[in-house]
Parts: C-alpha cells; structure tokens; sequence
C-alpha cells in the first residue's frame, strides 16, 4: 500500500483519525476542510473518552479499544490532553443506585472498572463532590482529552509524518471514485476517498448525496457552557443519575424503576456531565433537541437548571460562566454504532457516531482501515 493516496473530506475528529490511521498504513492523506478550521462537533464537546455508557457487546469493544489508542496516540501527540482521570456518576436516590448495582454486576464491569460507591467513597474518590449525594458509580478506565487542542495535536502529528496536506477552507462539492473537486475547482485525486462530514448531511450530491439522504440519521443538538478556573482540581469526572437514561449501558431493568424525571429532563433532554479542562475551567451540559429547524438562540433557562444540578451535586458554587454554545451530531437511528457505506467504488463514507464520536474515533478509524483493506 505504500504511496497509495487517500483524500478525506472533513476535519472533524472522525476525518482526523482516518488520516492517522491513513498514515500509520503508509498512504498519502489529503483533508479537506470547508472551514477555515474545524467548527463543529469535535471542538464542541466535553472530550470525555466514556467507556462506561457504552452497550455491552461490539460498542463496548470498539470503547475499550478506543481507549487504548487515544492514550497510545496520546503518547506520540501529548498535545492532545490525554488524562486517564476516571468518572464518577452519583446517585441522588436509591433507584438511582440501584441501577448502579445492576450494571456493575454484568459480565464487562470489570473491563470497564466498575465499582458502586456509599456517599462517603464518592467523597473520597472525588473530594469536590460535598454535595447531597447517596452514592455513585466509578468508572476507572473513563478518560478525558482536550478537545478544543486535539485536532491540531493529531494535525501537527500527522504533518511531521512527511505524508499529509491538510486543506481548510475548501468544501468538497463533487465526490466521485478517485477524485474530489472542491467549490473553487480545484481537483484532489485518491485511490480512495473518505468522507466524513458530520452533521452536514445535504452538501453534497451524487453518491454520497443520496447515501446520507436514504441513511437512517437524525441530528440532535446540545447546549453548552464553560466557567471560569474553579477553586479546586476535580479528580474525575462528574455525571448525575439522568445519564443513565441515555447511555445505552444502562438499559437494563432498573431503569424503568428510576424515580420520574423531572420536567427539564423530560422535556429538553437535560442530564448534567461535567469535566474539569487542563486550565481548571468546568466544561457544563447538556440538553438533547431532535426537532428541526433548530432553534438559533440558546435558552437561559436550561442553563440555570444545569447551574443548580452542578451545584447541589458539589456542595459549593459554580465560579461564573465564560462561554456558552450550542453544538449538533448526527447519530444513527437504528441499533448500529456508525453510518458506515462504500457509496461507490472507491468512496466511503463514515458519520453519525452520535454522542459518542470523540470516545469512539480512533477505533473506528482502524475498523473503516481494516475494512476498505480487507
Ligand atoms: C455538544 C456536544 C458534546 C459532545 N460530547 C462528546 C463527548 O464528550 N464524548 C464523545 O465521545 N462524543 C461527544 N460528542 C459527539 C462527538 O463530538 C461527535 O460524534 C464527533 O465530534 C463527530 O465528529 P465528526 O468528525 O463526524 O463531525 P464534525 O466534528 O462535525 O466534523 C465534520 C467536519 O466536516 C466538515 N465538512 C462537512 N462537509 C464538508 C465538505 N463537503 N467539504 C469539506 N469539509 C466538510 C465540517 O466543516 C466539519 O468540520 C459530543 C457532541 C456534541 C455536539
């Protein structure tokens, strides 16, 4: 395979990660970005490498091994923020923890370094947390990584490698077997072309048009919020009981047993994750929407409800607010891990890891590789 040219659309962390892979294989790697940087999902989210919400069985595995390559990727790109800080996620009542058990007793707890807390192991396992907590579920092999430094690490990584052009500010509009041509005309030839371009399923036509128009996909958007250095250092990572609605390794039983979500959990989807960045700022969310058009504004409201959930959690106040935004995924809608299709000959697309992009990159980089190679 050796001096094959791959050309990848898309500069997110999906595209990035084919290219490292791209790289490791000895093929050429052109990326094209129709931003002057990347905008989007990859430099939106909270950077979280969770293991611990993912379903038993190939989503799992494809975590377990995502978590092994980011922190080996890490090695070779420090800049990318690669902190194996764990989580902890606490129960505010007993159906919550009930929950915790239930997962902690399946077969994978011990791949993913599950253990079931009393309020005072959390406190010790996170000395941040003072606030009214029941219990809690640690995940030991959870991760975290700095997303807003990722894709420039991977990019400064990849360029030293002799083997990679990154293009920004060129949006690919026709993708054929062996070419792409961007919106100023100009023409990138691969014997392979990747395109991953997010949640912007209607930019292109041709093959890879109708692909994402018949694929079964939806987008969904979050709101977001960072504050300023908080007073002490987080040792892990925080989720409260409402994650356990939507992470799939917690459709088990018990579930259905949780205490009746309250009415901005209900109606906007809100569970709180947060993650302490390098420089000590509270990475705060989220809310999850479906219905398009979405809305332009972000609402105050559910912000002041993710400030108080923070706080009742921890014990103590928030420092104030930085920045605030909102950021969209696609995600597939039927029960598989990814919207994977060779489109035509030659042209593969990968998108719509959902939430769980960032966790499941690397790996999945290294499936699509194993894959178009095979
Ligand atoms: C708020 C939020 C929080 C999240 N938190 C987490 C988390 O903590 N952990 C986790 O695992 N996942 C998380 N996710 C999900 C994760 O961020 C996404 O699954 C992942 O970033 C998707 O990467 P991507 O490369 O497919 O998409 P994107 O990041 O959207 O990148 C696609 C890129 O392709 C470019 N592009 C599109 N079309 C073209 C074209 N025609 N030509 C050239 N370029 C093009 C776009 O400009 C864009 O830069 C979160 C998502 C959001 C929105």
């Amino acid at each position: 395979m050796d001096g094959q040219r791959v050309v990848i659309v898309g500069g997110g962390v999906i595209g990035t990660m084919h290219a490292l892979e791209a790289v490791r294989r000895r093929w050429d790697v052109v990326q094209l970005e129709a931003d002057a940087g990347p905008r989007r999902a990859s430099v939106r989210n909270f950077g979280l490498v969770w293991v611990s919400g993912r379903a038993e069985g190939e989503e799992l595995e494809l975590g377990l091994r995502a978590r092994e390559l980011w922190e080996s990727t890490a090695a070779v790109a420090p800049g990318l923020g690669f902190r194996a800080n764990g989580s902890v996620t606490v129960a505010t009542d007993p159906s919550e923890l009930a929950l915790m058990h239930e997962l902690a007793a399946r077969p994978p707890s011990a791949a993913r370094q599950l253990s079931v807390l009393g309020a005072d192991e959390v406190r010790a396992a996170n000395p941040a947390v003072r606030g009214k907590v029941v219990g809690g579920l640690l995940c030991r092999r959870d991760a975290v990584v700095e997303p807003g430094a990722v894709l420039g690490a991977l990019r400064g990584h990849l360029l030293d490698s002799g083997r990679y052009r990154f293009v920004p500010g060129r949006r690919a509009v026709e993708v054929t077997g062996g070419q792409v041509v961007d919106h100023l005309g100009d023409l990138y030839q691969g014997s392979l072309v990747i395109v991953c371009p997010g949640d912007a399923l209607s930019g292109l036509g041709g093959s890879v048009g109708t692909a994402l128009a018949q694929a079964p996909v939806r987008r969904c958007r979050l709101q977001m919020m960072q504050t300023a250095p908080a007073p002490e250092v987080l040792a892990t990572s925080i989720a409260d009981g409402d994650s356990m609605r939507y992470y799939p390794a917690f459709d088990l039983p018990g579930r259905a047993q949780l205490s009746a979500p309250s009415e901005e959990t209900a109606s906007s989807g809100m569970q709180l994750l947060l993650v302490q960045r390098a420089a000590g700022g509270l990475t705060i969310g989220d809310t999850h929407v479906y219905e398009e058009p979405f809305d332009f504004a972000v609402e105050e409201v559910l912000y002041d409800c993710l400030r108080r959930r923070a706080e009742e959690i921890l014990g103590w106040t928030l420092p104030a607010v930085v920045r605030r935004w909102a950021g969209v995924y696609s995600a597939a809608t039927d029960d598989r891990v990814c919207v994977r299709e060779e489109v035509e000959p030659g042209v593969v697309v990968v998108t719509a890891l959902a939430g769980r992009g960032m966790t499941l990159s690397p790996a999945i980089a290294e499936q699509t590789w194993a894959w178009v190679t095979r």
